[in-house]
């Protein structure tokens, strides 16, 4: 058996045999929506399985089936499909994965639509769900009902950055035959791989770190080859959220360069905690990766680096907030994350917005709270960045 190579070598060759696509060094794009057949018996073969080999590109692309080996690879899985859009690849997972009826057990404080999206499968599918910290064993075991058919997280919660213990839900999970999935998006497999902690499903927006420059909207999937091949000929199939091939190229293009570019985003992300926690504007640093933080434990358990994204509170309200987001110069304010570019913004009136200010305080989402996602710049002018439009705050409000 050929050895298996490690993670930096996997992410830029694994899918890709270059010498059966005439030696071509980048993978080539197959535009195509359809293939032609030699003959019509050939045609049926195809069609009926017995024979190998691509129908249409919504059954499968070759471009695209590279990006599915890659993240495959990447996951330590048995399998990988690639989607339209993160959103795509949640809803193809969830829908496949229970029925009208049954009860999904999820963190608090999940994406925005897919928090949508539960609401919808409630109201239209009468799919009940309930949102919990899912911090405490006890309150886990309490939260499962008979008809709890999937457990959903997110590590780190977005935008608290408080980490969920992988490995305690999956045992939980697995005694009752509960099915564990795992948004995967900040973290990436290159930081944690939910599979290696027992959890069944991860699932990614890869339009965040893993195509990495704000280019492309995406989603993907990597599981067992089972449950994989079931999704591809369910969900996947005749819901129709598929990647288009150009969109997957730039995908296997970015996770090339994925390790390098988490190195430094997570670089990035530790010198500009360390000079955040002493300023004098700031009231509070919130960074799996800082000593004390009530997450530190898990994170040092579970993620090789404590990720590209920090949250803080400044001493203000809204108003401060937005004022200080208004002085930066080059850190653009914009929701998503993962980019070459260092991205601000404030999940009290943007990304969060939509969840009642109830919820919100529950979750520790204040109006002083602001999410920075590091790019890929010098640390030295990201901070330069920020000092300054901390400083300028203080001339305006003092
Ligand atoms: C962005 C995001 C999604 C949705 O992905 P899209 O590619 O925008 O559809 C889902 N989960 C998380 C954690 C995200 O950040």
């Amino acid at each position: 058996m050929k050895k298996k190579h490690q993670f930096e070598t996997r992410s830029i060759h694994d899918g890709y045999e270059s010498n059966s696509h005439y030696n071509s060094l980048a993978s080539p794009i197959y535009q195509t929506s359809t293939f032609t057949f030699e003959t019509a018996e050939a045609g049926e073969k195809r069609f009926a399985g017995e024979e190998p080999g691509y129908i249409y590109s919504r059954l499968g692309n070759p471009t695209v089936r590279m990006l599915e080996e890659r993240i495959a690879s990447l996951e330590s899985a048995e399998a990988g499909l690639a989607f339209g859009s993160g959103m795509a690849a949640v809803s193809a997972v969830l829908f496949h994965l229970v029925r009208s009826g049954d009860h999904i057990l999820c963190s608090e404080g999940v994406y925005g639509c897919t928090f949508g999206l539960l609401q919808l499968m409630k109201e239209k599918f009468s799919v009940e769900h309930d949102l919990l910290p899912l911090d405490s064993k006890e309150q886990i075991i309490d939260s499962i009902q008979p008809n709890t058919r999937v457990i959903y997280i997110e590590t780190p919660i977005n935008p608290t950055l408080k980490l969920i213990d992988l490995q305690m839900i999956s045992s939980i999970a697995k005694e009752r035959g509960i099915t564990v999935v795992v948004d995967n998006t900040f973290s990436t497999p290159y930081l944690q791989r939910p599979l290696e902690f027992g959890c069944d499903i991860v699932l990614h927006s890869a339009t965040k770190y893993i195509g990495g420059h704000g280019d492309v909207v995406a989603g993907l999937v990597a599981g067992d080859k089972e449950t994989i091949s079931s999704i591809a000929k369910s969900t996947q199939k005749d819901i129709g959220g598929i990647l288009a091939p150009f969109d997957a190229w730039l995908l296997l293009r970015g996770l090339k360069t994925l390790p390098l570019r988490m190195d430094r985003h997570c670089y990035n992300a530790e010198s500009i905690v360390d000079k955040l926690k002493s300023h004098p504007k700031i009231k509070k640093v919130m960074y799996p990766g800082i000593k004390g933080y009530p997450s530190y434990a898990i994170a040092q358990k579970q993620m090789k680096q404590a990720g590209g994204l920090i949250s803080f509170e400044i001493d203000g309200g809204k108003a401060e907030a937005q004022a200080f987001m208004n002085k930066l110069e080059m850190i653009k304010i914009a929701v998503s994350l993962g980019d070459a570019e260092t991205l601000i913004q404030h999940p009290a009136t943007m990304t969060h917005a939509v969840v009642p200010e109830e919820e919100r305080s529950r979750m520790g989402i204040n109006h002083s709270l602001i999410r920075l996602s590091l790019g890929l710049e010098a640390s030295d002018d990201i901070w330069e960045d920020l000092k300054q439009a901390l400083e300028s705050l203080e001339v305006s409000y003092q």
